[in-house]
């Protein structure tokens, strides 16, 4: 079977799980990257118990594997990773027994073909999405939001000037989040997502 019918058959299972319980609630987030996605996700997961499926954050947890290695070599200059490696992750991602109840997508899709892949799973699968959500930030904003971004061990997200960490909490910064590589990221958001 083609990855995709792999996928859709995982979505079929997923539905039929989700009858027994409450409705499943799909939904996909939005947005140029520093708008708050994930800030947002983190909280709409908190009251709704759905798992927030990051590719961002898929990716950069398979660090140190040899496939981590290869996307990190697309990632640090604020590039996409290619769509034949990007898809089968994330429609994978979307099969495991906690999507059963929906899932909140971030940062996927992200160009044409990621969008009419996964349409094409969502329908084999017989499901709909519930909701797409939006955000939209000036450019400007952007830039000064995600220099200024910090995460902390859990991955809780700080901001030096708007969000400070607390003293003593150690914070770390993405190697992505340079104004040279958030403005090669927004090139990329405006022309290809
Ligand atoms: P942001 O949205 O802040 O740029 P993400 O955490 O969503 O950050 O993504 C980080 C990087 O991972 C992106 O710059 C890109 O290289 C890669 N990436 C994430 N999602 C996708 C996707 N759907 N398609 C291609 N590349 C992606």
């Amino acid at each position: 079977a083609s990855p995709l019918e792999h996928n859709a058959a995982g979505l079929t299972l997923q539905k039929r799980g989700a009858h027994a319980c409450m409705p499943a609630m799909r939904m996909i987030l939005v947005g140029p990257p520093g708008a708050g996605k994930g800030t947002q996700a983190a909280r709409l997961v908190d009251t709704s118990r759905i798992p927030h499926v990051s590719s961002g954050d898929i990716f950069r947890a398979l660090k140190g594997t040899e496939l981590g290695n290869k996307l990190d070599d697309y990632m640090k200059e604020g590039g996409l990773v290619p769509d034949e490696i990007t898809i089968p992750i994330v429609l994978d991602r979307l099969t495991q027994p906690d999507c059963a109840k929906g899932f909140m997508l971030d940062g996927f899709p992200r160009t044409r073909p990621q969008a009419e892949a996964l349409d094409k799973a969502l329908a084999n699968a017989d499901v709909n999405l519930d909701v797409v959500l939006l955000i939209e930030v000036a450019d400007g904003l952007i830039v000064e939001r995600i220099t200024g971004r910090r995460s902390d061990a859990s991955g809780r997200i700080y901001h030096t000037k708007f969000d400070p960490p607390p003293p003593g909490v150690a914070v770390t910064q993405r190697g992505d989040d340079t104004e040279e590589k958030v403005t090669n990221r927004l090139r990329k958001y405006h022309s290809e997502t």
